[in-house]
C-alpha cells in the first residue's frame, strides 16, 4: 500500500512537471508562429510636457494578439519570451518596427522627439547588445539621437561593469538612456550618480498614491527634486487624474505619461495624434484644456 501510495504520488508529481513543460512548449511554439505570422503589434503612448501640451516623445510598447489566448499582457509575454530564447528575435523584432515607425514620422514632417524602446533585462545583457541596436539604427536609418532605451535597475545589477560599458558605447553612439520605474528598486540612488542615464521615469504606483496618502507628495517630489538635480529629463508615469497632473506641475515636474493624456494606441491613432500635436502653437496649459 505505501508503495502504491508513494507510486501515485509520484505519479502525480511527474505530471504537473510534464502539464508545464508541455505548456511550456505550446506557448514557446505560438511565440514561434507568432514571429512568423506578424502577430505583433507596436503601440504608442506620447510623453507630455505639463506647460506647454507638447508631445516630448513616445513610447513603444508591445501588443501580441492571439487566437486562442487572446491579447496576452506584455509583461508576461516578455518573461515566456525570456525563458525560452525567443526574446531575441522579439526584441529585435520590436526594435527595428519603433525605428521604422519613427523614421515614417520624422518623414512625415512631425516635429524632433525620442521614440523610447524598452529592453528586458535578458535583451540588456546581450554580448551584442550595441552592435545589434548600431546595426539595427543603419538599416532602418534612424538618426540615433532619436533613440531612448528605456530599462529598470534589474537590468544593472546583474552585471554593473557590463551595464557601465554597454551604457557608454550607447552614449558614444548618440542613443539615450532612460531609467524606468524608478523608486521601486533598490539601488536607483547609487545609480543616478554611477551612470549616464538622460531621463528618469517616476513609477506609476506613486502617482497613483496621491489620491489617498498626502504624505506620498514628500516622497515624491524628493524624486523630481533628485532627478532635476542631475539634470535628467524626469517624466511622471500613470497621470490619470487633473488632481495628479496639478500636484505634480507644483512639484516641478515637467513631464507626464499617462491615461489623461493618452492611452497607448496603435499606429494609425497615433499618427493622427501626432499630426494634431505636433505642430508650432502658442504655450498653453494642458491642465485647461482638459477641463473642457
Ligand atoms: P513600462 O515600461 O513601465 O510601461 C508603462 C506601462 O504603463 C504600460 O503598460 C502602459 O500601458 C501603462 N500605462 C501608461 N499610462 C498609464 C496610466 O495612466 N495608468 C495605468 N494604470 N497604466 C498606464 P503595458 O503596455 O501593459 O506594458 C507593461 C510593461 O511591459 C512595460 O512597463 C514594460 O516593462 C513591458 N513592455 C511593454 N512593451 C515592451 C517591449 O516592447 N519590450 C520589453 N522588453 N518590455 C515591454
Ligand atoms: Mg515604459
Ligand atoms: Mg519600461
Ligand atoms: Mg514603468
Amino acid at each position: 500500500r505505501a508503495k502504491e501510495k508513494g507510486r501515485n504520488r509520484y505519479q502525480f508529481y511527474s505530471s504537473t512537471i510534464t502539464s508545464k513543460a508541455f505548456l511550456l512548449i505550446k506557448l514557446e511554439n505560438w511565440l514561434h508562429q507568432a514571429i512568423k505570422k506578424n502577430e505583433f503589434t507596436l503601440h504608442y503612448q506620447p510623453q507630455v510636457n505639463i506647460l506647454t501640451g507638447e508631445i516630448t516623445g513616445v513610447e513603444a510598447l508591445l501588443r501580441w494578439y492571439h487566437s486562442e489566448m487572446g491579447q496576452v499582457p506584455p509583461t508576461q509575454l516578455i518573461t515566456l519570451a525570456e525563458q525560452t530564447d525567443l526574446i531575441i528575435p522579439v526584441s529585435q523584432w520590436v526594435l527595428r518596427t519603433a525605428c521604422l515607425q519613427h523614421v515614417a514620422w520624422l518623414k512625415a514632417g512631425l516635429k524632433d522627439f525620442p521614440i523610447t524602446v524598452n529592453l528586458s533585462p535578458r535583451q540588456f545583457q546581450q554580448p551584442n547588445l550595441v552592435s545589434m541596436i548600431k546595426k539595427t539604427l543603419e538599416e532602418t536609418g534612424l538618426d540615433p539621437h532619436y533613440l531612448e532605451i528605456e530599462i529598470t535597475e534589474t537590468s544593472i545589477i546583474h552585471d554593473e561593469k557590463f551595464a557601465a560599458q554597454a551604457f557608454h558605447e550607447l552614449r558614444s553612439l548618440g542613443v539615450s538612456i532612460s531609467l524606468d520605474d524608478f523608486g521601486t528598486g533598490y539601488s536607483s540612488l547609487s545609480y543616478l550618480q554611477k551612470f549616464p542615464f538622460h531621463t528618469l521615469k517616476i513609477d506609476q504606483t506613486f502617482v497613483q498614491a496621491l489620491q489617498n496618502l498626502p504624505q506620498d507628495t514628500a516622497i515624491l517630489s524628493a524624486m523630481i527634486m533628485l532627478g532635476r538635480s542631475f539634470n535628467l529629463r524626469v517624466v511622471a508615469e500613470g497621470v490619470e487624474t487633473l488632481q495628479q497632473l496639478e500636484i505634480l506641475e507644483k512639484l516641478n515636474c515637467k513631464e507626464v505619461q499617462g491615461f489623461l493624456f493618452s492611452r497607448p494606441l496603435k499606429t494609425e491613432d497615433a499618427t493622427q495624434l501626432l499630426l494634431q500635436h505636433c505642430i508650432r502653437r502658442e504655450t498653453t496649459n494642458i491642465a485647461s484644456e482638459l477641463t473642457y
